[in-house]
């Protein structure tokens, strides 16, 4: 092989290299994320990421990435956020908030319903961590549609103060929450740091969910 040759190989080895790698859009997003996400803002359910599997598992208990502006108003944050509603929302198996460690996106995402909202809405919260705890704590029955078929009894904060960034201003935000919508905060944060909830389980094992248990006084998310 001739030396021009080879210099020519090596210039098509980098260049490729540099549109794997390169962001573009300006966006933070992995080719991988970018390619399990898509583009098609039409596309609904993402696959959940289960402790049934271990390579999900692993991706589940990573502590997930930030966001940077530029991620917060791109259009593939936008596709993310859609198809996180969607997964949430399925009718065959609903929650009541979604981290986006769940539909294998390590990024520091959530969606929530606020029942302390009128109209109950979900919204989502980039970049959102729990600043205060209350000492205040209660029992609640808790499940995980990333921990398929066993709910449990979590001890967790009666009131928090989470902290996130707006998602249009993109500014610093505060929030102070209570009750049931707390312990769902509380759920999908610990997401963001690779905790699920069966963590708190002290005996190390969970119950079955039993076919006689109202499904709507479990915490499904
Ligand atoms: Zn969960």
């Amino acid at each position: 092989m001739r030396l021009s040759s080879i210099i020519i190989y090596v210039g098509v080895a980098i260049a490729s290299a540099a549109t794997l790698f390169s962001c573009s859009d300006g966006t933070t997003f992995t080719a991988r994320e970018k390619q399990l996400i898509g583009t098609d803002t039409s596309a609904a359910i993402m696959p959940l990421y289960t402790t049934d599997s271990p390579s999900e598992t692993e991706l589940l208990r990573k502590v997930a990435a930030p966001l940077t502006a530029k991620d917060i108003t791109s259009d593939i944050y936008k596709v993310l956020r859609h198809r996180m509603l969607c997964t949430v929302n399925d009718p065959d198996n609903p929650g009541v908030g979604i981290a986006a460690p769940q539909v294998g996106i390590s990024r520091q995402l959530i969606a929530v319903v606020r029942f302390d909202k009128e109209g109950a809405p979900f919204e989502f919260y980039p970049n959102a961590e729990i600043t205060f705890y209350s000492p205040e704590k209660k029992y609640g029955w808790e499940g995980c549609l990333s921990v398929p078929g066993q709910r449990d009894t979590v001890l967790r904060s009666t009131s928090i103060v989470v902290s996130y960034n707006d998602e249009l201003t993109l500014e610093p935000r505060t929030d102070t929450i209570s009750g049931f919508t707390a312990v769902i905060f509380q759920h999908e944060i610990d997401h963001l740091k690779g905790i699920l909830y069966i963590d708190y389980k002290e005996s190390g094992s969970t119950s079955p969910i039993s076919g006689g248990q109202e499904r709507d006084s479990v915490v499904e998310n």
